[in-house]
């Protein structure tokens, strides 16, 4: 605790344990101020700025530090100073104290309680910062909440100074003229309870909760609004048009069709969207070919004398097409529309909220919806770099067309995509140099989880060039080059192709948001609600499109929302949760990851324990030769609560699972200590890591007297 902190809290302490010791308490009770009344008043008539400069700072004092007593003083506020007075003067003081006390909370409690419930507090900021007025309103009105908790309890808040002064002085108005009235009438006043019927708290209450009403009205006007300039048709086609058959558009259409709603998916490209054609499913197949081959390369390790595989790389991208077909079906056309999806090949354009316009080759159709799911997905980002057209590239769309084995391959970026490719065309024996203008790869993951990629990068041959930031491609002597910006100065690279692997944009131009006014957020991507509607409450997005994730299984959950919102969202609308996000990078060791990790931790400032467990320990890691990686886990301290998980080593992607499912429903280390794990295999990690936690957890007073009792058991 640093000290100005510290010197708070003693003065803090010295004021409210002063005000208790001498009983100080006894001058702000009713009693008193009735047999106090004459003598105060003749003070007041003789010292009339005195007395209301005391009064004004003793309330101040009182609320201030959140002491009992005000309400006596507003009602001697009537008692001395009439309706007017007492109430501007209350008004003030009140309102002044409670922001003294809200600061002070502010100053000694966020910081240390953002520390440990981080991220909960990040959901209440986001709420206060949209409704937090309306809510400071509602509690000032209704007496049934003690002001001072109030105040201390905003503190903790995100909420603006100027702001929660305001809403207080307006909020506390009512009340304090009703207590300053009555204390215009002290003498018949026998309890301050009496001031407050029930009707009178029920007044209040009405009162406080209007602002909410009228904030549900202006939303729903609002709503209309934004329809005003459209003309709605009278009836509709369709209950969805889902624009976009990738991951996202597939599952909102199936579970559009499974609630037995109207519904047509239109595609422009090939169903199934990047995942099965150009991403996850490519990939992983061309993972599997590159694999193998590493294997061949390391057969000694399994005590195979020597090993070799005569391949040809065009071989090997004809079975990742292979694969793309096998798994094509599940996301075909007859599928869906046997799941009672209208499957439409086109161009969609939104043209209305209502309707949307495809352009088949057949020519053009008019669909009009009652509502719309834009699930256009995202494509590869290609930064503007000087010469980047001249030496020509692919991306992870076009790199699936290859079937010559580039001899150098330049890969740009070092995100998983970038990773994943430059692994593979490394085992395949391409001359990769990976090219990266950030400290290291994967830079979301822990430094040191990084370190074991770059490390395993460089023994496969990959030239890994961190810190390296690209300024110019050239074609030199019909040599391509990259010129790129290094603390030692600009380094040249030659390469025969580049992979321009920088990370991807979201598809936003073109099929009618601009037309809409529709707008995307500053990462580029379509706007939506936390129900994930955009401005139009008809029309949501979710995907790649949406964000703020871009996985398959992302564009999946979101889909979920997105569909189900805009069906049934007249009855009920869910909040997209993204509490519980895993992911991995299928490289190897393979990164998985959940929740926190110790980067993300220290950036947000929330309070963490580290329990990791080599998996170079583990007897199913051995026996497969793949001794290595770490099982990371971030837990609250002194709590059984997970933070978050990252796993590197063999098969992570899987091994995770366990850790998502803790995260999702709240399960601690301890019931995964307590759960049985088969022999041997590599999921038994998490177990061991658990252990450790345990261990660093034991109790050791009980341990020491266990000892002390073993010692006598044996006499
Ligand atoms: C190389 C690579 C590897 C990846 N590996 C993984 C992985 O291992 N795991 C993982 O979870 N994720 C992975 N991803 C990410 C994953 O592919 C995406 O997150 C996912 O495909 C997003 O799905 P989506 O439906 O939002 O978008 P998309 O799949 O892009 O689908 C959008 C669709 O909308 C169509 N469309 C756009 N505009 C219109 C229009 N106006 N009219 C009609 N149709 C339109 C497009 O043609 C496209 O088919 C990988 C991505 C890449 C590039």
């Amino acid at each position: 605790m640093n000290r100005s902190r510290l010197i708070v809290i003693v003065l803090f302490v010295v004021a409210i344990g002063a005000f208790f010791f001498f009983d100080l308490g006894r001058f702000f009770s009713l009693e008193y101020l009735k047999t106090q009344q004459a003598r105060i008043d003749a003070w007041y008539q003789s010292n009339p700025a005195l007395t209301i400069g005391a009064f004004f700072a003793v309330y101040v004092a009182v609320t201030g530090l959140s002491l009992p007593g005000a309400a006596v003083m507003t009602l001697a506020a009537g008692a001395l100073f009439g309706l007017v007075t007492g109430t501007i003067l209350v008004s003030f003081a009140s309102t002044l104290g409670a922001t003294l006390a809200f600061l002070a909370s502010r100053f000694l409690f966020r910081e240390p309680v953002q520390r440990r419930f981080g991220d909960m507090l990040k959901a209440l900021d986001a709420g206060m910062a949209k409704d937090g007025p309306f809510y400071l309103f509602t509690l000032r009105l209704v007496p049934a909440f003690p002001f001072f908790v109030v105040n201390l309890a905003m503190g903790l808040t995100a909420i603006k100074t100027r702001t929660f002064y305001w809403v207080s002085q307006l909020g506390m108005l009512a009340g304090t003229i009703a207590f300053v009235n009555a204390g215009t009438q002290l003498a018949r006043i026998d309890s301050l309870r009496g001031i407050l019927s029930p009707g009178l708290i029920a007044s209040f209450a009405a009162l406080g909760i209007l602002p909410l009403i009228a904030k549900k009205v202006v939303d729903a006007i609002k709503a209309r609004k934004v329809y005003a300039s459209w003309i709605k048709p009278a009836k509709f086609d369709r209950n969805l048009v889902v624009i976009g058959a990738g991951s996202a558009g597939l599952v909102s259409a199936y579970i559009a069709a499974a609630v037995k709603a109207k519904v047509t998916l239109i595609e422009k490209h090939r169903m199934g969207g990047d995942c099965l054609n150009t991403g996850c499913v490519p990939s992983k197949a061309l993972i599997r070919s590159a694999k193998l081959l590493s294997h061949v390369k390391r057969s000694k390790e399994f005590g195979i004398r020597a090993a070799s595989a005569d391949f040809d790389f065009a071989e090997v991208m004809e079975r990742v097409q292979r694969v793309i077909r096998e798994i094509e079906p599940h996301d075909s056309v007859e599928r869906y529309t046997a799941l009672g999806v209208e499957c439409i090949a086109g161009i969609a354009k939104i043209t209305s909220p209502w309707s949307v316009d495809v352009l088949t080759e057949h020519g053009p159709k008019t669909l009009t919806t009652r509502n719309i799911v834009i699930a256009a997905g995202g494509r590869p980002f290609v930064p503007p770099i000087p010469g980047i057209e001249d030496v020509g590239y692919v991306t992870s769309d076009t790199l699936w067309g290859l079937r010559a084995l580039p001899p150098r391959l330049l890969v740009l970026g070092g995100g998983p995509i970038g990773c994943e490719l430059a692994q593979c065309f490394a085992r395949f024996g391409a001359k990769v140099s990976q090219v990266e203008m950030l400290p290291r790869l994967m830079i979301r993951e822990d430094p040191e989880i990084a370190a074991m990629v770059e490390q395993r990068f460089r023994a496969e041959g990959i030239d890994v060039l961190v810190n390296h930031k690209a300024k110019r491609f050239a074609v030199e002597n019909n040599e391509k080059v990259l010129y790129a910006d290094t603390a030692g100065g600009e380094v040249r690279i030659a390469f025969d192709l580049l992979l321009c692997a920088v990370g991807r944009v979201a598809n936003t131009a073109g099929y009618g948001l601009e037309e809409l006014g529709i707008p995307t957020t500053k990462s580029r991507n379509v706007e939506v609600n936390e129900f994930l509607a955009t401005r139009y409450p008809n029309i949501y997005a979710c995907g790649d499109v949406a964000g703020p994730y871009q996985f398959t299984h992302t564009a999946a959950h979101t889909a979920w929302y997105a569909a189900v919102n805009s069906l049934f969202g007249r009855f009920r609308r869910f909040k997209a949760d993204f509490s519980v996000i895993p992911w991995c990078t299928f490289i190897e060791p393979e990164v998985a990851r959940v929740g926190l990790n110790e980067t993300e931790a220290k950036e947000k400032g929330i309070a963490y324990e580290v329990t990791t467990y080599g998996i170079d320990d583990l007897d199913r890691a051995i026996a497969d030769s793949e001794a290595h990686g770490v099982v990371k886990v971030l837990t609250v301290p002194g709590k059984d609560r997970i933070l978050g998980a990252t796993i590197a080593g063999e098969h992570a992607g899987d091994v995770i699972a366990e850790f998502v499912t803790a995260m999702k429903y709240g399960i601690g280390m301890n019931k995964i200590l307590g759960t049985i794990h088969i022999y041997p295999t590599l999921v038994e990690a998490n177990k061991y890591a658990a252990g450790n936690w345990k261990r660093a957890h034991a109790p050791q007073n009980a341990l020491k007297w266990l000892e002390r009792y073993h010692g006598w058991m044996r006499g």
